[in-house]
C-alpha cells in the first residue's frame, strides 16, 4: 500500500535495525483516515473468502480489526490479553511472547463469540516474530474454526513471522513489508532503500 508506505517514511523512525516507532499514526496516536484506507485494503484483500469474523489482539490491532469489520460488513472480536472479571471461564487461551515488552502473556477469547462456522480473518499491526499472530491462529484452530488469512499492517520481513505462518499453510498479506531498516534508511521487499 503506496501511501502507508510513504507515511512509514515520512513519519515512522527506525530506532534499530529491529524496531520500528510509528506511534505518530498508527499505534498510539492514530491517523483515523488511514486507518480506514488500511481496513478497505484488507477487506478487498479477502472479501472473496466469505468471512464472517475479524479477529485481533488488544491493544494495537483494535483499530485496525474495527476498520476491516465495518469494510466487510461483519464483527470482530479482540482477543484479552488479561482476565476480566467479567470474562467466563468459558474461554480459548494461547501463550505468546511479547517482542516489545519482553514477557511472556496468554491471550484469551470467550467461546461464545467463535464457533466452529465462523470463517475468520486475523489482522494486527505488526507481523514480526508472528508470537501474537501464531497464539491467534491456535485459538481458531482450538474453535474449529476456519482460518481464510492473516493480514498485518506492518511485516518485518527480516523477522521469522510471515514464515512461521506460511510453514502453517496460513495465507499472509501485509501492506507494508520492511526487508531491512537501520536509523534513517527504511528498505522496503522489491524495492531500492528510501532515506528518511
Ligand atoms: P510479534 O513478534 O508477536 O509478531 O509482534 C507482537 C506485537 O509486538 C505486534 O503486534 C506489535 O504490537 C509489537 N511489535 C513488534 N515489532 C514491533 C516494532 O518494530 N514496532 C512496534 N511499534 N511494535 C512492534
Amino acid at each position: 500500500m503506496k501511501e502507508l508506505q510513504e507515511r512509514i517514511i515520512r513519519d515512522g523512525r527506525a530506532l534499530s535495525e529491529t524496531v520500528l516507532k510509528v506511534d505518530a499514526f498508527l499505534n498510539h496516536q492514530v491517523d483515523a483516515e488511514l486507518t480506514m484506507k488500511i481496513g478497505q485494503a484488507f477487506a478487498d484483500l479477502f472479501r472473496s473468502e466469505g468471512v464472517t469474523k475479524v479477529l485481533t489482539v488488544e491493544a494495537s490491532g483494535i483499530h485496525f480489526a474495527l476498520a476491516t469489520a465495518y469494510a466487510l460488513g461483519v464483527p470482530f472480536v479482540y482477543a484479552k490479553k488479561k482476565k476480566a472479571v467479567t470474562l467466563s471461564d468459558d474461554v480459548f487461551s494461547a501463550p505468546v511472547y511479547s517482542f516489545t515488552r519482553q514477557e511472556h502473556y496468554q491471550i484469551s477469547i470467550a467461546k461464545q463469540y467463535l464457533s466452529s462456522q465462523e470463517r475468520v480473518l486475523i489482522v494486527d499491526d505488526f507481523l514480526a516474530t508472528g508470537a501474537a499472530l501464531v497464539g491467534l491462529t491456535q485459538i481458531v484452530k482450538d474453535a474449529g474454526a476456519h482460518l481464510v488469512g492473516v493480514g498485518a499492517v506492518v511485516e518485518k520481513s527480516f523477522q521469522e513471522g510471515r514464515g512461521l505462518l506460511e510453514e502453517a499453510g496460513v495465507r499472509v498479506e501485509s501492506l507494508a513489508r520492511i526487508a531491512s531498516m537501520k536509523p534513517g534508511e527504511i528498505q522496503f521487499v522489491e524495492s531500492s532503500p528510501v532515506h528518511s
